[in-house]
């Protein structure tokens, strides 16, 4: 017999966009069946595996559902053919990629969303800054953003942060003043981290691993709105794999197809279906729904599903201070640069640049084992042994930048020709390279970090042997637009195509500047779901 699931709404991804917009509908009074890929996480059980772990990767204390792979690292899941590694990751769990997320919850500035009309480059967002700023500070409140009302890092606001900002650790102190004659400043991050007990979960008490995995749940991840949406009637279906989506004559979509997790094929029927699988995983399934009436797949009569992938590259350099500036201690990150990231005379020439002050030393988790391991392979033991490297350790500083890419048709995630995953589905396959644009940026990064250590009076300083593209951000694979034949989803994240479809979450944006994705993708899946709920709320009342 077929297990059919029957519901109002079916929202298929449980990271944050597809839990936000469970809640807001549950809230609503809506019947909402929440379905996800992988597993549901104990915490205490995750810290444990994380603990056994030897490789610490961002994955690494997590589970996977066996017929829903997740990279664990670039290329042992999907597969790149472009010139430029994609490093990207994400969780596939209920609960999604903010398990292991940084925590920084930092706004788009009205500039980045007008690049072209700004600087010449990439383009417009269909939608300006005054349009997101209420779904902003939704999103704010619901995930307890913590900041400092005055360090906003280029996006104005007229409201408070609802938590009061976390203090910059002693090594952001140290930093800044002394790179002020280089015209640069650090700012404190916009952080979804308890700076003071909130709803239930503590404050945030310094363990510097909030990648992967935050012990205490001090940091906001998604499990936060799958709890309270559940708790308001929706159901969560862990270990249900979407294989497909299926279009009537009329363009409706009338049913998700599954395999669980006992390998059972099943369907789901709904009114409405969100997809919020994230950049890589939401065209995947889209273009693996081919059928009579979707011969491109769905949602993509315009062609462009999959086109414009995003993400950032990054560059590490390390140093040897002179003096004692205690890292491996408080939040990864507190601080970084708010100069090179949106700079009117430089952004039309080279990509903008987001330099971070690293709390987590030369490596995290490694970095005094990689000390010990030096000095015991010259012979230093005993004491001297626990005295070098304490003295090391607190001497060590690294400084990270991203760098920005912009929107290119031709970086794009596809099917797989050949290669399957473990339910026969095509793993992605995924085409990346950066242009001259991109390495004018990572040139200046290289260039800042070398001054910033020179002016720092470092020693012992080392730098990338290239930069890479960077774990955290992906973006692009299904854009917004008011142009049916130039974009996938609407101003609404409502597809194109077919009218009782949303498709949330960083597919849809159209750049990807340095203040990262995440509150964007909450805000925007908020607005979606309100308008899901008023267009399901007028059909009603037509209907009666
Ligand atoms: C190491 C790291 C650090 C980061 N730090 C930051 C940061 O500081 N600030 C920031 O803004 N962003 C950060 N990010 C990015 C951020 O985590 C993501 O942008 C965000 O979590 C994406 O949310 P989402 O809900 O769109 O997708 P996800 O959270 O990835 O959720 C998608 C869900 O869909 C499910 N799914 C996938 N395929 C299927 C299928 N076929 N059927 C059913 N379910 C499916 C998955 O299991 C998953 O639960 C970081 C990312 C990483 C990897
Ligand atoms: S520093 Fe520790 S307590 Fe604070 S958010 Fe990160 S992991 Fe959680």
């Amino acid at each position: 017999m077929t297990n059919v699931i029957q519901t109002d709404i079916a929202i298929i991804g449980a990271g944050v966009a597809g839990a936000l917009a469970a809640y807001h509908l549950s809230q609503q009074g809506l019947k909402v069946a929440l379905l996800d890929a992988g597993l549901e996480t104990s915490r205490p059980e995750a810290v444990e595996r994380y603990h056994r772990s030897t490789s610490k990767g961002a994955n690494s204390p997590y589970m996977s559902n066996a017929l829903a792979p997740m990279p664990q690292s670039s290329d042992d899941y999907y597969k790149n053919v472009g010139t430029t590694a994609f490093n990207g990751l994400y969780m596939r769990g209920v609960g999604g990629t903010t398990w292991h997320w940084t925590g920084f919850a930092l706004r788009l500035r009205p500039d980045d969303l007008s690049m072209q009309t700004k600087f010449g480059v990439a383009e417009d967002w269909p939608l300006s800054y005054d349009d997101l700023a209420p779904w902003y500070e939704r999103a704010e409140s619901e995930m307890g953003v913590a900041g400092f009302m005055g360090e906003n890092y280029g996006a104005p606001r007229t409201k408070d942060y609802p938590l009061p900002g976390i203090p910059s650790s002693y090594l952001d102190g140290y930093v800044s003043p002394r790179i002020k004659s280089m015209q640069l400043s650090l700012s404190p991050f916009p952080q979804a981290r308890n700076s003071i007990a909130f709803q239930g979960r503590p404050p945030c008490c310094g363990n510097n691993n909030c990648v992967p995995i935050c012990p205490v749940h001090a940091k906001y991840d998604a499990t936060v709105h799958v709890e309270k949406a559940r708790r308001l009637g929706a159901s969560i279906y862990s270990s249900h794999v979407i294989t497909r989506l299926n279009s009537n004559a009329e363009g409706q979509i009338e049913s998700a197809e599954f395999l669980n997790g006992r390998k059972q094929k099943g369907i789901v029927k709904a009114q409405y279906f969100m997809v919020a699988c994230h950049a890589i995983e939401n065209p995947r399934l889209l273009l693996l729904s081919k059928g009579p009436y979707t011969p491109k797949g769905v949602a993509n009569s315009s062609g462009l599903v999959g086109t414009h992938l995003m993400s950032q590259m990054g560059f590490n350099s390390r140093g040897l201070m002179p003096d004692p500036i205690y890292p491996y201690r408080g939040p990864q990150q507190t601080s970084g640069v708010v100069e090179g990231r949106n700079d009117p005379g430089t952004r039309s020439q080279k990509a903008a640049i987001g330099t971070s002050v690293m709390n987590d030393g030369t490596h995290p988790f490694f970095g005094p084992q990689q000390t010990a391991a030096k000095l015991v392979a010259k012979g230093v033991y005993g004491k001297a042994l626990a005295e070098q490297v304490n003295d090391l350790s607190s001497r060590q500083l690294r400084f990270n930048s991203s760098i920005e890419i912009l929107p290119n048709k031709g970086n794009r995630v596809g099917l797989h020709p050949t290669l399957k995953d473990p339910a026969g589905l095509p793993v992605p396959e995924i085409n990346l390279a950066i242009d001259a644009y991109t390495q004018r940026g990572i040139d200046w990064a290289i260039e800042r970090h070398q001054q910033m250590f020179k002016t720092l009076n470092a020693t012992e300083v080392t730098h990338d042997s290239q930069a890479e593209s960077d774990t955290a951000i992906i973006a692009g694979t299904a854009r917004m637009g008011r142009d049916p034949s130039r974009s996938v989803v609407d101003l609404n994240l409502q597809s194109h195509d077919h009218q009782n479809l949303y498709i949330l979450g960083a597919s849809a944006h159209i750049t990807a500047p340095i203040n990262p994705p995440t509150l964007t993708i909450a805000a925007l899946a908020l607005k979606a779901a309100d308008h899901l709920q008023k267009s399901l709320a007028a059909k009603t009342r037509g209907s009666a």
